[in-house]
């Protein structure tokens, strides 16, 4: 077995120790390669005193990373006995009990991510805490194996097992990431001419500018989507993580809303009340009933507006803080989602960690961010079909067929990772039997799935005039409105871009100046905007030129400078099928990954991820079916991130 150099070092060390440290991987590397198994203590005789332990922890992260790897289960147990502070200081330093009673778990990404720098002393306490740094230090596998020259597990002789995704959406990308990391050969289907599917989908404005169709939000507790844009490089196609809500009453009132010094789950107190927009015992109601919330188990089966009412929430507390929640983060209204579904977004992703609902955005489209993924797919050498569209995929013992136009191709496995409503039409089991019966009773149900209906109303002025990059609106037709983020590179968008000077607020750039005809001086600024509806089949058949009017003269009703500033050309863009509907009882017609078959995974938001639809979903669904194709091999490995540790006193407070 070869081994090959994979991540790099981050960097807590000085300069001259970083370089003796890649020395001394590269030593231990050349070790494990021929077959040796030195201690890694014999390594560490150069190293002077204060640092032994913090190199110590990054070679036994590297042994960790590099048994895991071939499969074995490391014996390191002896480095612990002679050092049993360690153990208690591991669990502080990565916030889990197990990383202390089972030191592999050290393989595993450390909970924190900002890396000290080790204390150089020669006190015991220090050492263990400069092990875990050391540790923390090596990020990913820096040591893996070459899987070129591995048995069969299944396919032909020498060879991995070759794996086909079928959609190119977050659910296929991240399946097809995931089995890549696991050394599995894949190849990638995708219908469309762009991967990215309903996060991909872009739309072009009168400017010439391309943005997304819909803006898409994600949060710092969606830690698998942050994980997988990390791992394929596209950490800096995002803003930076953002902690301020500017919430808009109805009277232009803009309360923000951000997390406080608190520690969680008090964390978010200061902020309800600010709220001046909500009378006091509003909001005094609505944080007793956001602590019940956490306190209580999620239900399935009730609606959230049922739960609500048990809890006394008046109609102030529920159109000015609870709906406009709910109905951009799960397409729908109280009276159609279930309180666990609920109960997710207020617990798991504002309260229980500070950083849980910290906002991310593409800096310029969430199309470029997917592009990215996808040239990181090719650089692995995955062949990466665009614009072929798989018309069914056969399952049998051995294997799946797919058939697309040009013929049938044989897999060892393949994930279906296509929407609720395509999967009925893609799998197909030919001859009668009672695996046929159950795939199609589990699909049918699936393809029944409530579904909500997304919209964003494009809008462009004249002049820029909005104060802020982003606002959530209450009670007003859509949820949130944007400005956008312009691209300089767009067609259309002049070289010479540059944010306009009301920019102080702004994370983003947001107009754009259009090139005019050929003269610089013709060259004008546009402020282009997006007001984003969920749940729009709530409000009836509206027309495109109806919903425009109505959005636009709500946003001058609260900010008159939209009403001045010379309106130019809205486009709407709308999701007939945008997200399935987390409605009570919903999770029982979301299958798991292997529920129809072992060789035909499922996965995509809807399936049985844990999650509401949304990007974050997707994503698990993916490592999800990987892992099952996994576990079929007979290798376990558990591919979801950690949670965001859970605050002490939340644990203490609401278990
Ligand atoms: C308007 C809108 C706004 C949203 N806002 C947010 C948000 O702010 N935050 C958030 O987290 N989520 C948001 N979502 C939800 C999010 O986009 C989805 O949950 C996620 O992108 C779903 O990914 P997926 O891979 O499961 O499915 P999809 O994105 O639907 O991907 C499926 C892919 O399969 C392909 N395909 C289908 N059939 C075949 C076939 N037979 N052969 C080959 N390929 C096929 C499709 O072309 C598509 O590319 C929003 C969705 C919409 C539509």
């Amino acid at each position: 077995m070869s081994l090959s150099s994979g991540a790099p070092l981050a960097d807590p060390f000085p300069p001259e120790l970083r370089e003796q440290i890649e020395e001394l991987l590269d030593a231990f590397e050349r070790d494990r390669q021929a077959g040796g198994k030195a201690p890694i203590t014999t390594f560490l005789e150069s190293v002077p005193s204060p640092w032994r332990a913090a190199v110590f922890g990054v070679l036994l992260r590297a042994e960790c990373e590099y048994l895991a790897d071939i499969g074995r289960v490391p014996d390191i147990s002896a480095y612990f006995d002679r050092y049993p502070e360690f153990h208690a200081i591991l669990r502080e330093e990565f916030r889990c009990a197990e990383a202390a009673r089972d030191p592999c778990l050290l393989s595993a990404r450390p909970c924190r991510d900002e890396i000290d720098q080790p204390r150089p002393s020669s006190t015991e306490s220090a050492a263990a805490a400069n092990l875990a740094v050391g540790a923390g230090a090596l990020r990913g596998t820096r040591l893996r194996r070459d899987t070129s020259a591995e048995p069969t597990l299944c396919g032909g002789a020498g060879e991995s097992p070759r794996i086909a995704i079928v959609g190119g959406g977050w659910a296929g990308l991240a399946a097809a990431v995931a089995a890549v990391e696991q050394g599995l050969r894949v190849e990638l289907f995708e219908a469309r001419s762009r991967c990215g599917g309903r996060a991909g989908l872009t739309i072009s404005l009168a400017s010439g500018l391309e943005v997304d169709f819909c803006r898409h939000l994600s949060l710092g507790c969606c830690t698998n989507w942050l994980d997988l844009i990390a791992r394929t490089g596209c950490t800096e196609l995002l803003s930076p993580p953002e902690g301020t809500y500017r919430f808009v009453s109805p009277a232009g009132q803009v309360c923000r809303f951000r997390a406080g010094r608190l520690p969680p789950p008090l964390h978010l107190w200061p902020a309800l009340f600010s709220r001046t927009d909500l009378s006091f015992s509003t909001r005094w109601s609505i944080g007793s009933a956001l602590m019940r919330l956490a306190r209580s188990p999620g239900r399935s089966e009730q609606s959230f507006a049922a739960w609500l009412a048990e809890h006394g929430q008046t109609p102030q507390a529920i159109a000015g803080f609870w709906t406009p929640v709910v109905i951009s983060a799960l397409g729908d209204d109280i009276e159609h989602v279930s309180q666990a579904a609920a109960r997710q977004v207020f617990v798991d992703g504002l309260l229980a960690s500070a950083e849980a609902g910290r906002m991310v955005f593409a800096r310029r489209t969430m199309s470029e961010v997917i592009q990215t993924v996808v040239r990181w797919l090719e650089t692995k050498n995955v062949p990466i079909h665009h614009g072929t569209v798989v018309q069914s995929a056969q399952p049998d013992e051995t294997g799946v067929v797919l058939r697309t136009g040009s013929g049938d191709k044989r897999f060892d496995y393949a994930v279906s990772a296509v929407p609720w409503w395509q999967v009925e039409k893609l799998v197909c089991f030919p001859s009668p039997s009672a695996e046929r019966e159950k795939a199609r009773a589990i699909l049918r149900r699936a393809a029944e799935l409530p579904v909500g209906t997304v919209a964003a109303v494009h809008l462009t002025y004249r002049r820029h005039w909005a104060r802020a990059a982003h606002a959530v609106l209450i009670d007003r037709v859509g949820q949130w409105f944007f400005a956008e983020a312009a691209d300089p590179a767009a067609p259309g968008v002049s070289a010479a871009f540059a944010p306009p000077a009301q920019s102080v607020e702004y994370s983003v750039p947001s107009s754009c100046i259009v090139a005019g005809r050929g003269e610089e001086s013709s060259r004008k600024r546009v402020g282009c905007y997006q007001v984003v509806i969920s749940g729009l089949h709530r409000l009836g058949d509206l027309s495109d030129a109806e919903l425009t009017a109505k959005v636009r003269s709500e946003l001058a009703a609260i900010w008159p400078e939209a009403a001045e500033a010379g309106f130019l050309d809205a486009r709407v863009a709308r999701h007939q099928r945008a997200v399935f509907v987390m409605a009570p009882g919903v999770d029982r017609d979301r299958p798991k990954a292997a529920a129809i078959n072992d060789r035909l995974l499922l996965a995509g938001d809807w399936t049985d991820s844990g999650w509401p639809a949304t990007m974050e979903g997707a994503v698990r669904s993916g490592r999800l079916a990987v892992e099952a194709i996994l576990g079929h091999l007979g290798r376990t490995a558990s591919l979801l991130s950690p949670e965001l540790p859970r605050g002490l006193l939340f644990r203490l407070l609401l278990g």
